[in-house]
């Protein structure tokens, strides 16, 4: 017994440096080149999409002002969780899609709250539909994560939350330069400056990568895709 309790140990201990390790790398990986290079780039994306989005060909035209307005959210999304999780097999785009679109689909609260699929209906509101109150980000996310702990849901899912995170979190800071954060029962915030809009949403996937690692997502997500994750 006492051969085989020591055997163990001194296996037990290898293996742990090699998962702290693995951590580390993880978290040092969230902050490489090519990461930083495609939070760079998402950026670039919010400053080219909104330089596009105000010619005034564009905002003659309300419905494709508003469809390419959304499309923007759907974009910064999905490009913030490719940072998030890296791009490396199948599985990984239909997340990424999912993400773009449910910060797409959060505006079809307008319509719900207007109650008419108008959409002069929809952008004249009395005041701002539910899905927009951005109390209900943790919310939601914290809520997400105790269904699939009640559900018992297998680790692959272990990061849906965060990719829900990312969805609305993304959409509130966008639509924040124009109204502010709605924090019920709090006050509104003032409009968030335009330069704050860009750095916290090439910012966000990172700060999501760390508190990934923090709650120790991210060491699930690694076994899942079977190596350290590469962003
Ligand atoms: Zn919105």
């Amino acid at each position: 017994m006492r051969g085989l309790r020591s055997r163990t140990d001194s296996i037990a201990v290898p293996l742990n440096s090699a998962v702290e390790t693995e951590k580390a790398q993880a978290l040092l990986q969230t902050f490489s080149t090519a990461s930083l290079l495609a939070s760079a780039g998402l950026g670039a994306f919010c400053l080219l999409a909104d330089a596009v989005l105000s010619s005034s060909f564009i905002q003659q035209h309300t419905w494709l002002r508003a469809v390419l307005d959304n499309s923007v959210h759907g974009v910064i999304a999905l490009w913030s969780w490719a940072i998030v999780i890296g791009l490396r097999k199948k599985s990984d785009f239909y997340e990424v899609l999912l993400a773009g679109f449910l910060a797409s689909a959060i505006d079809l609260d307008h319509f719900y709250m207007a109650g008419s699929l108008s959409l002069k209906a929809a952008l004249n509101l009395p005041r701002r539909p539910p899905l927009h109150c951005s109390t209900l980000v943790p919310v939601l996310c914290f809520s997400l994560r105790l269904l699939m702990w009640a559900c018992r849901l297998k680790d692959s899912w272990c990061s849906l939350p965060w990719l829900l995170f990312i969805s609305l979190a993304s959409h509130h800071i966008r639509d924040g330069v124009r109204h502010g954060l709605w924090l019920w029962p709090f006050a509104n915030t003032p409009p968030i400056s335009y330069w704050l809009y860009v750095t916290i949403t090439a910012t966000l996937p990172h700060l999501c990568s760390v508190l990934m690692y923090l709650t120790g997502t991210r060491d699930m997500i690694s076994t899942k895709h079977g190596v350290a994750i590469d962003v």
